[in-house]
């Protein structure tokens, strides 16, 4: 089974190569869709659960959200696209987020990145 959690952070970034109107400084509010996946505990704190939404939470704020949220990308990520950027946050949670399945990245309301545990070859 798999569960998710969604976040928002707000964020600032250039795309220095692209032709287009990207190369300007823009923000974003971007929309991140974390997925753990695994087997229903059947003891400890989060029995019943893959995991307590509450850590999650936790997890990715302090490692994601608060680190990006209201700052420009590209001092913490060259080059920093949707792709570029979701790369950075899966490293940010493997060690921390065990069962980590598959994050989403939304840029704009259409636009998004998937990065999921098979595109590793895991
Ligand atoms: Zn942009």
């Amino acid at each position: 089974m798999q569960i998710r959690k969604h976040f928002r952070f707000e964020a600032a970034h250039v795309l220095p190569h692209h032709p287009g109107k990207c190369s300007r400084m823009h923000g974003h509010s971007y929309r991140l869709d974390v997925a753990i996946r695994g087997p229903i505990k059947t003891d400890g704190p989060a029995r019943g659960m893959i995991e307590d939404f509450d850590k999650i939470k936790r997890i990715v704020r302090e490692h994601v959200v608060d680190i990006l949220d209201h700052t420009t990308l590209n001092d913490a990520i060259e080059n920093p696209t949707a792709e570029h950027i979701i790369m950075w946050i899966w490293r940010k949670l493997e060690n921390h987020l065990s069962g980590l399945d598959e994050l989403v990245l939304w840029e704009t309301a259409t636009s998004c990145a998937v990065l999921r545990r098979s595109d590793f070859g895991a």
